[in-house]
């Protein structure tokens, strides 16, 4: 490469500000790359953005944070400290889990408590919760060492990483409800820690094993709170990429990615401007890029990716504390495996609806006026083609209807006419409002041959100079994971031109 050449690949378009793609444009900022980022919404943050209204503050999307070492990783690879730009609260206990039979299982960080919980659902349980806890400390470790952080594409290679100990223990060839039954007898406790699947794409009967390394994340990391809820997290990352000279722009929606000869040319605005870019670094939803922006000129997509299911959420502003229940609650089927057969196989609306209730106004309570709350609802439903045909106000009024009734078997009274606000996003608005591929909330699936060296790269296979960061190609969803992304993204990125 020549050194005009070097000069003109040094300028980098992000399309799209979620976490995935700040956390790229600070890792590639750092590299010397300058750095232009695109996004089509008023703010930064992506699915992690904000609701604001009456004095009560919501987060849209995440409301769990785990991994701080992340990112406290991130601030310190740009040379800064996390705890000046963002203070973290702890929650503590961490999240409660309830079973219409009135059975309920409570996680803490607190090792003592922990046991306890464990006893009373599964007496004797307490060295297998031990064994579990080492195990998972050993997977987690080799995990994050070898298989999550690094650009390896060939299976063969990610897998070769592992010692033979390792691969053994690995459990990638277990369900991770087997890898689970290896240490507790209890169905319920087995459940809880394998409800990750809701948000993976898959039942924990079909779920690696290796994934038992996220109930062991939070319970050995806490869980954590950003002052001002998760999107404090989020404004004090792109205050970060602000000071390095990223240049952020918002309401910019790129409507097509064009490439000539199977090399990455232009970006198409939705304003119908047309701009040259030898690098793009997209944010957006890997198969939304593949099958909506480029579209035409030659490209052939893939096929596509299994996507994991949508959600409808609801977040009320309620007048007067919510007794009953902490920050985090999970409200879990009678029957998990039929819930997940229901929601992921046959794509219906499960019978008895599972579903996840966050109070983040019980942590801080600047989130909400003096002596009210915020309670944000997450329901997994189908992706929006398979609920065509459902009219979706009356498929609003009939979810509410549902989860009030479920509130109220576990005496957590919400009066309707103490909700005096609320606002709704439907499946169909979660897809259009941030590009969601078949309006899936949380990405491409973590199945056995979606995850690691089987995922979509971060580098797309058919443009050159067209890279991915985010929930749909590796590592994978969730906030601390697509931090990763963009770091390793950025790696992959220098490895090809730097
Ligand atoms: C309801 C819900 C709850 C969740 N809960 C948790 C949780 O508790 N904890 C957790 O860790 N994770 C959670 N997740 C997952 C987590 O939110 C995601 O994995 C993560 O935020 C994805 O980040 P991203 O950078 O990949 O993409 P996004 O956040 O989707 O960012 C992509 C950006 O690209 C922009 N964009 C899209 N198309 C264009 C275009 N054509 N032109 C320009 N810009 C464009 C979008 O507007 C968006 O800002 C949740 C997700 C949802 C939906």
């Amino acid at each position: 490469m020549g050194p005009g050449q070097t000069s003109n690949l040094r300028r980098v378009a992000v399309v799209g500000a979620g976490l995935g793609g700040l956390s790229a444009a600070i890792h590639l900022r750092l590299r010397g790359f300058d750095i232009t980022l695109y996004e089509a919404g008023e703010q930064v943050g992506g699915r992690a953005n904000r609701i604001s209204e009456g004095g009560f503050t919501f987060d849209t999307g995440p409301t769990l944070l785990n991994y701080p070492w992340v990112f406290e990783q991130l601030f310190a690879d740009a040379g800064k400290r996390l705890e000046d730009y963002v203070e973290l609260l702890p929650v503590e206990p961490s999240i409660r889990y309830l079973w219409p039979g009135g059975e309920s299982l409570g996680l803490t960080s607190n090792l003592i408590g922990l046991v306890r919980e464990f006893q009373r659902l599964e007496p004797g349980s307490g060295p297998g919760l031990f064994a579990f806890l080492d195990d998972a400390a050993e997977k987690y470790r080799f995990s994050f060492d070898k298989m999550v952080c690094c650009n390896v594409d060939n299976p063969l290679r990610w897998l070769g990483a592992l010692t033979p100990r390792e691969m053994l223990r690995s459990g990638i060839w277990r369900s991770l409800d087997r890898e689970l039954a290896r240490f507790f007898r209890s169905p319920l406790i087995r459940e809880a820690l394998g409800s990750y699947g809701m948000y993976l794409g898959g039942s924990p009967h079909r779920l690696p094993g290796i994934f038992s390394i996220l109930p062991y994340g939070e319970l050995a990391m806490g869980l954590w709170l950003p002052r001002g809820g998760i999107y404090g997290l989020v404004l004090g990352i792109e205050k970060l990429a602000r000071e390095m000279g990223i240049r952020i722009l918002t309401r910019q929606r790129i409507q097509r990615i064009i490439q000539r000869a199977g090399a990455i040319a232009q970006l198409e605005f939705a304003d119908g401007r047309i701009e040259d870019w030898p690098l793009v670094i997209a944010n957006v939803d890997v198969p939304t890029v593949q099958h909506r922006l480029l579209a035409g000129d030659g490209y052939r997509p893939p096929k596509p990716l299994k996507m994991t299911p949508a959600v409808m959420t609801f977040y009320w502003g309620v007048q007067g504390e919510i007794g009953g229940a902490g920050h985090h609650t999970v409200f879990m089927p009678q029957d998990s495996a039929r819930a997940y057969h229901e929601l992921i196989v046959r794509h219906r609306i499960p019978e008895v609806l599972p579903f996840y209730m966050s109070i983040a106004s019980a942590t801080d309570r600047a989130l909400a006026p003096p002596g009210a709350s915020t309670v944000m609802i997450l329901v997994p439903l189908p992706q929006p083609a398979h609920l065509q045909g459902i009219d979706e106000s009356r498929l609003k009024d009939d979810i509410r209807q549902r989860v009030l009734d479920r509130l109220g078997q576990h005496r957590i009274e919400i009066p309707r006419q103490a909700i005096v606000m609320e606002r709704i996003m439907a499946p169909a608005q979660w897809g259009e409002r941030f590009g969601l591929f078949e309006g899936s909330a949380f990405g491409a699936a973590h199945t056995l041959f979606q995850m690691g060296a089987f995922r979509y790269p971060n580098r797309e296979r058919g443009v050159r100079g067209l890279y991915y960061t985010g929930a749909s190609t590796t590592p994978g969803t969730g906030l601390p994971m697509v931090v990763l992304s963009g770091r390793m993204t950025a790696e992959r990125v220098c490895s090809d031109v730097c």
